[in-house]
């Protein structure tokens, strides 16, 4: 499925949660917006529609990267510098304009993402910051629609929604987590017309599609 489907998909069922809890308007809203987001994460995965939007962006950082590159060239050429200062300038400069459309991918932002991610948690000291940066982190490695997709990856989702209640204070927060996880493991399987394959819910134990 799609993004949007799984957005709507996880917003709904926080706002199931919201109304099964009575929860007042503002964790009503907080609620469904968290559904929504826990429902686009399992695809956080290498290829997976969210990984491009979520890791920082690798064309902004070989812009940026290029731009340094390019200064440096020009600065050291025009500027009174010695002959090998200049010919430094230059092989930094070219390594800089270079080098990161080799050495960047999309996978290694998402690795970057996560450890960023887990830094930050560290300097707040939460626990399911830290849980989620190791999250995306691994799914980095992880092929698309494996190990996210399956009853381990909403059980470690679950656990992750536990730590956040506890942190929030707010009740319900774990149920949540769990169940937009679900509702994006819901909506990938193949009792849906629209999905040709389904996915490998009982991963690493079991291969089988469902
Ligand atoms: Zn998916």
């Amino acid at each position: 499925m799609d993004g949007k489907t799984h957005f709507i998909g996880g917003c709904l069922t926080g706002m199931g949660i919201a109304q099964y809890t009575n929860a007042d308007l503002i964790t009503a809203v907080s609620f469904t917006l968290l559904g929504g987001f826990v429902g686009l994460v399992p695809d956080l995965d290498v290829k997976g529609v969210l990984t491009k939007k979520i890791s920082i962006n690798k064309k902004w950082l070989i812009a940026v990267l290029s731009i340094i590159g390019l200064y440096l060239i020009l600065s050291t050429s025009l500027s009174p510098h010695t002959y090998w200062q200049k010919w430094q300038g230059l092989l930094i400069g070219s390594a800089l304009l270079v080098l990161p459309l080799l050495i960047i991918t999309q996978k290694r932002m998402l690795i970057l993402t996560g450890a960023l991610v887990c830094l930050l948690s560290m300097y707040y000291e939460s626990i399911w910051l830290m849980m989620l940066g190791i999250y995306i982190a691994v799914a980095s490695f992880l092929p698309h629609r494996s190990l996210t997709h399956s009853l381990l990856g909403l059980a470690y989702f679950s656990w992750l929604g536990y730590f956040m209640e506890k942190e929030f204070l707010v009740d319900g927060m774990m149920f949540v987590c769990m169940g937009g996880y679900a509702s994006h493991l819901l909506l990938d399987m193949k009792w849906l017309p629209k999905n040709r394959r389904g996915i490998k819910l009982f991963l690493p134990f079991s291969k089988v599609e469902i």
